[in-house]
């Protein structure tokens, strides 16, 4: 259904022309909208290690009980990422796992969990720190070993670099620097893993515009670490993901999350999280892709001090009341889906400098 779809959208293309066949494809087949899978983001599997980034191994393995007790079925990212976007079906609960750094800690024993249960999981690398300090990150012996039991090792930067400021976008030297970071760090997987799956993670979730459109021409996917699931419509150069350490790893919390699905809007028009001094607070306008199942709620850091003017059946604009305070903030929006107790989600990370 969702390729028939595409091919009507590729043939309009053919027959009348960019601008309006993206208008016309704007409006997207109702199968797309719920065929959305969630990822997990996790760094730490330890207890001696910072509260923010960590959870126990116990509590790891009561993630992966609540997992199997919701009915979810753990995918591959990489096959999951396809099958959005091909529009092949995923099962209706899906998440995919992911460990950020590649912590020595992880493979005690939530990657053998993993390994017992015959589950997949996505790990991060820093290639310029795992050789510096080969006891506190996993080495390339121990990311191949883990690469031939269904773990996929992926692009985080060289040395987890930042990649955002403020002049990046006229920055010429420091858009090379992190472009080599990426593609260095590519070339190393490929080097000692023998594959790249073309997937990064950016170092502390931050992005901006110059880079995703150069991870775009690169055919790199990206992720986050704003909220929300993964869909069609998603915006492969900033996909989000739930962050499951520290005050995060609440099984009741982390619940509603896992069962979200991607906020069906226009994931074109978000603004660059870059917020410049001068337009702070910043406004989210999103546009639905489909008429409004229930109404819109945003907030901020759990409160709702936001302005939400709806401009048509389908338009909103969001703001924040206040100024954003220095350092990363976000705006989270949800709708109730049609079933109860799962909702449509999308977050906007917002970086102030
Ligand atoms: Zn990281």
């Amino acid at each position: 259904m969702v390729k028939l779809f595409q091919r009507s959208c590729l043939i309009l293309l053919g027959l009348v022309g960019l601008q309006f066949s993206k208008l016309a494809c704007a409006a997207i087949d109702p199968s797309a909208i719920d065929n959305s899978f969630v990822i997990l983001q996790y760094h730490h599997v330890d207890e001696t290690t910072p509260d923010v980034t960590s959870l126990s191994n116990e509590k790891f393995i009561q993630h992966l009980q609540l997992i199997e007790k919701l009915g979810f079925t753990v995918v591959d990212l990489a096959e999951a990422i396809d099958s959005v976007r091909t529009g092949k079906a995923l099962p209706d609960k899906s998440v995919a796992i992911t460990f950020d750094d590649g912590y020595k800690n992880i493979a005690v024993q939530a990657l053998p969990e993993l390994q017992k249960r015959g589950w997949p999981a996505t790990i991060f690398v820093n290639p310029g720190l795992l050789t510096k300090s080969p006891s506190f990150y996993l080495t390339w012996d121990e990311l191949k070993y883990w690469s031939k039991h269904k773990m996929t090792i992926a692009n985080h930067g060289w040395e987890h670099d930042y990649w955002v400021r403020n002049d990046a976008a006229t920055n010429q030297s420091w858009q090379q620097k992190i472009k080599q970071s990426i593609t260095k760090t590519e070339l190393a997987i490929e080097q000692h893993i023998g594959y790249s799956k073309k997937l990064v993670a950016y170092p502390y979730g931050e992005y901006d515009t110059w880079i995703q459109d150069w991870l775009k021409a690169q055919k790199l996917v990206t992720f986050g670490q704003q909220s929300g699931a993964v869909a069609q419509f998603s915006d492969f150069t900033a996909l989000p993901r739930f962050p499951a350490s520290g005050i995060y790893a609440d099984e009741k919390t982390l619940t509603t999350k896992l069962l979200t699905k991607a906020l069906p809007v226009d994931y074109n028009l978000l603004p660059s999280p870059i917020v410049q001094p001068n337009s702070n607070p910043p406004s989210l306008q999103l546009k639905l892709l489909t008429a409004p199942v229930n109404p819109l709620n945003c907030f901020i850091g759990g409160k709702a001090e936001m302005d939400l003017q709806k401009l048509s059946a389908t338009e909103y604009k969001i703001s924040a009341k206040q100024k954003l305070e220095k350092g990363r903030s976000r705006y989270n929006c949800t709708m109730q889906t049609k079933q109860n107790g799962r909702f449509y989600w999308l977050s906007q990370p917002w970086v102030i400098d």
